[in-house]
């Protein structure tokens, strides 16, 4: 299972033609499941799934409300707030999402979301209230390469040594915080050309590979890299075999971005950014073909589209 995993990983955006891009996804996959927000027990009388089916007395409450704005896409977000009462629980396909104490919430849609997710939100007064989110499909682009003829992912030690970076990474996202950095108006991290887009499909011959998980912006090695949104550095270290130099910021509930392939760190674990600090220098380090910093970000175990909060900016 492992090793499937680990060569599912490799070369995920390699590309001998394309200048400026990084060979694997920001994220080791697949995600493990994300320990969810704090989310109080659903009271006894709430109806369960929302149904209909409410008690008697617990008819929905006029001043509840969810204000959701964001993109609606294959790959986007959302952001949002529940009113009128004090939220118990949310709920995005059933799955628990992260809130603050004011009801509100960050959430992502995944590169193959489908047509329609339902977010619920059940209150403690042991109400609930069900809205579908329409997502627009993405045409995401594909590329075509020549099959892969070396392996060097098939070596038990590098096996071995991924498997320690992967944990690595997925114990720094695990806590959840309530940092309010996912409220910011992201800023493009680094100045330069995109090279790479989220959700690009490579396929080597006939095999298809992992999605690219993040946004490629090419650029001098040394240029600034900057917090697109203010976090706490939750890692902060080289010597990944793919990531190259990277640093993990933790934007609060759920929200993380990934910065790869850096030539140069200059935050230290703990330290808490404002946004637009200093992060660190574009680089090559890790699997890249050139000078590029490839941003990905991760929200409660679901990849997607730095750019999508980037157009949404003002
Ligand atoms: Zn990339």
């Amino acid at each position: 299972m492992r090793v499937v995993a680990l060569v599912a990983l490799l070369a995920a955006c390699t590309s001998p033609t394309a200048h400026g891009v990084d060979v694997v996804d920001a994220n080791p996959a697949p995600p493990p499941p994300a320990p969810s927000a704090p989310a109080p027990p659903t009271p006894a009388h709430s109806g369960g799934s929302g149904s209909p089916a409410l008690p008697a007395g617990k008819a929905p409450v006029a001043a509840h409300k969810i204000d959701l704005s964001g993109a609606p896409v294959q790959g986007g977000y959302g952001r949002g707030q529940a009113t009128g009462g004090e939220v118990a629980q949310i709920l995005l396909d059933g799955e628990a999402v992260p809130f603050s104490d004011e009801g509100r919430f960050f959430i992502a849609y995944q590169r193959d979301a489908p047509p329609v997710v339902q977010l619920q939100v059940r209150y403690a007064d042991g109400t609930s209230i069900d809205r579908p989110v329409e997502i627009a499909d993405v045409a995401f682009p594909e590329s075509r390469l020549p099959p892969i003829t070396q392996r060097i992912e098939a070596s038990a030690d590098f096996q071995r040594k991924r498997a320690e970076e992967v944990s690595r990474i997925t114990a720094s996202r695990a806590e959840r915080s309530d940092f309010e950095g996912w409220r910011d108006d992201f800023t493009a991290p680094a100045e330069g050309r995109i090279s790479g887009v989220f959700g690009s499909q490579r396929f080597y011959g006939d095999e298809a590979r992992s999605p690219h998980g993040g946004l490629d912006i090419a650029a001098p090695e040394g240029a600034a890299v900057s917090a697109p949104a203010s976090g706490r550095v939750v890692l902060a270290g080289g010597g990944y075999s793919f990531e190259g130099n990277l640093v993990i910021l933790d934007h609060g509930l759920g929200l993380f971005s990934a910065f790869l392939h850096l030539s140069r760190i200059d935050v230290k674990e703990g330290d808490v950014l404002a946004q637009g600090d200093l992060i660190g220098a574009v680089g090559a380090t890790g699997r890249a073909t050139g000078a590029h910093l490839h941003w990905g970000l991760w929200w409660n175990g679901v990849r997607f589209d730095p750019a999508t909060l980037l157009s949404d900016a003002t």
